[in-house]
């Protein structure tokens, strides 16, 4: 998780401006995953990895440690990712599943997806992503507080 998505000191003038101002999307969301593998595949792009959950993949596929970070981890930009192969799929992904193989013990970046900081700064950019995750803006009633508590575990 980024340094920057910790609360902020603030102003008292600052809360009340806070919480007076509406969220866009403060009667709820919808959201329910197909399945469709898309957010897994595809273009290139980073899977954020910390030492704990690292060790959660191998407890969970009880494999060492090390072959974890081995053959499924990479540094990115002073960070780790996990790794993808060649044609863009997560190394975790089943192509003919089409599933996480490690869904119990997925990242936290996997788990809180589509809730991200970037998704929900405006209404917009909630409907942009629909065109690449079909399960969002459908599917189950995801209230704001638990929309909040998703998009509080990681700053994306
Ligand atoms: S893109 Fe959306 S619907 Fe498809 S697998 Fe990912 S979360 Fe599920
Ligand atoms: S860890 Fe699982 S949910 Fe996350 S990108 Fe890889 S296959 Fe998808």
């Amino acid at each position: 998780m980024s340094d920057s998505s910790g609360p902020q000191p603030s102003s008292d003038a600052e809360n009340v401006q806070d919480e007076s101002a509406a969220t866009w999307y403060e009667d709820g969301l919808q959201f329910k995953c197909t399945q469709c593998g898309n957010c897994c595949t595809g273009a290139p792009g980073v899977v954020w990895v910390d030492e704990e959950e690292i060790r959660a993949i191998a407890e969970y596929l009880n494999k060492p440690i090390g072959e974890i970070r081995l053959m499924h981890t990479r540094p990115v930009r002073g960070r780790v990712s996990l790794t993808e192969f060649a044609n863009g799929d997560c190394t975790f992904f089943d192509p003919r599943g089409r599933g996480c193989t490690i869904y119990p013990a997925r990242p936290k970046q996997c788990r809180t997806w589509p809730f991200w900081n970037s998704n929900l700064t405006t209404e917009q950019a909630w409907d942009s992503i629909k065109g690449d995750c079909p399960g969002a803006g459908h599917g189950d009633f995801v209230s704001l507080d638990d929309i909040e508590i998703r998009r509080s575990v990681i700053d994306m």
